[in-house]
């Protein structure tokens, strides 16, 4: 099952376990554990004091009280000290042990907060990587839905350089956009006037016979159309129809030698979903599913725009979305999550689920 990155307080979440930024004495501080405390009440402050204290790295589990979910796992994160004093590897441990403790309670959906982001002083960017990749690998073998919480957006930020780029592709392709919206528009005028000087060779392209004859225009024309539609049958046209996105993303995964649950998982797509799409040949996708998929495929632009298609979408480059999107395929990342990282960071939809 995927990870899903989303804002909110991690208090209010009503999955299975939450996972807290305690410190080494699990009796409450700042931040987001003295946020789950005050939401737990006294209970959870009396289980912890039973726990002793927890290792950096290391994670213990309690009872959630008053919280909407059933468990509170405390993680301890390290504190950033520059980054050479095995900070990465501390917080990775933060992860992986937190997950492996809800997996043992079986919890089917469990969410983070960025561990050591606030007062611990982790760069965030840096933090947010550090989950994503753990929780990833951990996803490949295991199902869980899994919440990255980012508190506060504000003060986090993608790599710069990275963040700079996006923008710019942006920036330069509404430019794009606006001119050619420009130009399509001049050309719309000036069709429409030869269209109304030559409607006579409209009509011909309709008729078994050539017409040399002047007809009446427009009215004529949407009567005389039914002649044309009368000539096939809808069960002949409807046996033209196209491969289906279900018959195309199967061809695909066969095609670039991936198993199913190597691509749905590379899509961050639930595995219901996939079987829901693998047994309906008809089915349709939300545009966001179906890109993820392309992304898991690794397709390039022409690709993914033909698989969209069979989806009933397009990329357009009206909006930011499609450039994100495009920004990406164009640029041969096809990391989903740092895709979604992008996107959050630009107020748009995730992809999969
Ligand atoms: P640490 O001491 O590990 O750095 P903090 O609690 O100071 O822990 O911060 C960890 C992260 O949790 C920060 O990114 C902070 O913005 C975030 N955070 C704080 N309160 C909440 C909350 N109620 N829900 C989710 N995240 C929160």
């Amino acid at each position: 099952m995927p990870i899903q990155i989303i804002r909110e307080d991690i208090t209010k979440l009503r999955c299975d376990a939450i996972v807290n930024a305690a410190n080494n004495s699990l009796l409450g501080g700042g931040g987001v554990d003295g946020a789950i405390h005050r939401a737990a009440g006294k209970g959870l402050l009396l289980e912890c004091m039973k726990l002793k204290g927890c290792k950096t790295g290391q994670a213990k589990i309690t009872g959630a009280y008053k919280l909407p979910c059933k468990y509170v796992i405390h993680t301890v994160g390290p504190v950033w000290r520059g980054g050479t004093n095995g900070e990465k590897e501390l917080l990775e441990s933060c992860y992986r042990e937190s997950l492996q403790l809800a997996k043992e309670y079986e919890c089917e959906s469990v969410a983070f907060p960025l561990i050591s982001s606030g007062v611990y002083g982790y760069p965030k960017d840096q933090a947010l990587r550090v989950a994503i990749d753990v929780i990833s690998a951990f996803l490949l073998e295991n199902d869980m839905l899994v919440y990255v919480v980012i508190f506060d957006k504000a003060a986090y930020k993608i790599s710069e350089k990275l963040f700079a780029d996006i923008k710019e592709y942006i920036d330069d392709h509404y430019v794009e956009t606006h001119t050619d919206a420009h130009f399509e528009r001049m050309r719309g005028e000036q069709c429409s006037q030869i269209l109304e000087a030559e409607e006579v060779c409209f009509e011909t392209t309709f008729l078994d016979e050539p017409v040399t004859q002047q007809v009446e225009p427009v009215k004529e024309l949407s009567l005389a159309m039914p002649k044309q539609v009368a000539k096939f049958s809808l069960e002949d046209k409807l046996g033209e129809i196209d491969e289906s996105f279900s018959e195309m993303l199967l061809r695909k995964i066969d095609e670039k030698g991936m198993t199913d649950s190597e691509c749905y998982k590379k899509a961050n797509v639930d595995r219901k979903l996939f079987s829901k799409i693998r047994n309906n040949v008809h089915y349709s996708p939300s545009k966001t599913t179906a890109i993820a998929f392309a992304i898991a495929l690794e397709l390039n632009l022409e690709e993914t725009k033909d698989m969209l298609m069979k989806a009933g979408f397009a990329l357009s480059h009206s909006n930011k979305f499609d450039l994100i999107i495009e920004y990406f395929i164009q640029s041969g990342n096809y990391n989903i999550f740092e895709i979604n990282e992008a996107l959050f960071m630009f107020d748009q939809s995730l992809l999969g689920m």
